[in-house]
């Protein structure tokens, strides 16, 4: 029974120890949601607090604690495991403490599979919103797991390329990410959660050293990004390249308003004028 279950929930841990008619349903959030109870117990080797021995101290049972555990969802309810944790206590120090579960970490509520699930969703570049949905915990939830294991692969380079390109982007709603890329290879260097100066500040001078920096001779942005001043201070030695891309959608609009406004002069009663009216419209 119990290593059914543990086969079906992808949990190795032979310490959950599940009980005949352990699933039930439940509300939980104004939702049906299929809840899993298990009960997680062994004999603890030593004393976490004290590190004595079990041989050499007391150690006795004293209690459990319940946690809840979001899993990756079993058929089309969300589910939850409710672990019951047994507690012990140490004769030696006096101090207590909890089983521990290894599919979850410590102080965490949020099964190791149910963040495997997130990130899986993550690579194939699905949205926050829609893992979210997926798998059953909130946007913070997701956020956070993608962090967590962005910062394992995160290396810093300890030189900058020469050619810098800065941009943006909305990444939730009403939230804009700053991003850095070599200009050259388009390869995004870093992307930082807020693009205030002081966020950006503070990145690149704890990131990089100002003789790193000082070897950046461009940095591309885009027409309307307020970062002027502040690539003056933190890249000394950089040239400011205004975007072509939207350099060339600039000129072109106010081309545009140029036509409109002489081909409107010539909308006139004058035969001739509207001759020249129709080709600068037709333009
Ligand atoms: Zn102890």
């Amino acid at each position: 029974m119990s290593h059914d279950i543990r086969k079906l929930l992808d949990i190795q841990d032979k310490n959950i120890i599940f009980e005949e008619n352990c699933v039930h349903f439940e509300k939980h959030k104004g939702q049906t949601c299929k809840f899993v109870q298990a009960d997680l117990t062994y004999d603890p080797s030593h004393c976490p607090k004290c590190g004595k021995k079990k041989e050499d101290v007391f150690i006795y049972k004293n209690g459990k604690q319940t946690s809840r555990i979001t899993i990756p969802m079993i058929g089309t309810h969300p589910t939850y495991l409710r672990l019951k944790k047994q507690r012990f206590m140490c004769k030696g120090c006096g101090s207590s403490f909890t089983a521990k579960a290894p599919m979850v970490k410590a102080h965490c509520f949020i099964a190791y599979t149910s963040k495997a699930q997130v990130l899986i969703k993550a690579a194939e570049a699905q949205s926050i919103t829609n893992i979210s949905k997926d798998c059953r915990v909130s946007h913070a939830t997701v956020q956070r797991v993608i962090n967590e294991e962005a910062k394992r692969y995160k290396t810093y380079f300890q030189s900058l390329p020469k050619h810098l390109s800065f941009d943006e982007f909305k990444y939730v709603k009403g939230k804009m990410a700053f991003e850095y890329i070599n200009a050259e290879t388009g390869a995004i260097l870093d992307i930082l959660e807020g693009r205030d100066r002081r966020t950006i500040t503070n990145h690149f001078i704890t990131h990089y050293s100002l003789a790193a920096r000082k070897r950046v001779e461009t940095i591309t942005i885009d027409m309307n990004a307020g970062y002027v001043s502040l690539i003056k201070e933190l890249f000394p030695k950089a040239k400011i390249i205004i975007d072509r891309f939207h350099l060339v959608q600039l000129i072109n609009r106010s081309m545009n308003k140029a036509r409109v406004k002489i081909m409107n002069q010539f909308h006139t009663s004058n035969g001739e004028d509207l001759k020249k009216y129709r080709r600068l419209k037709a333009y």
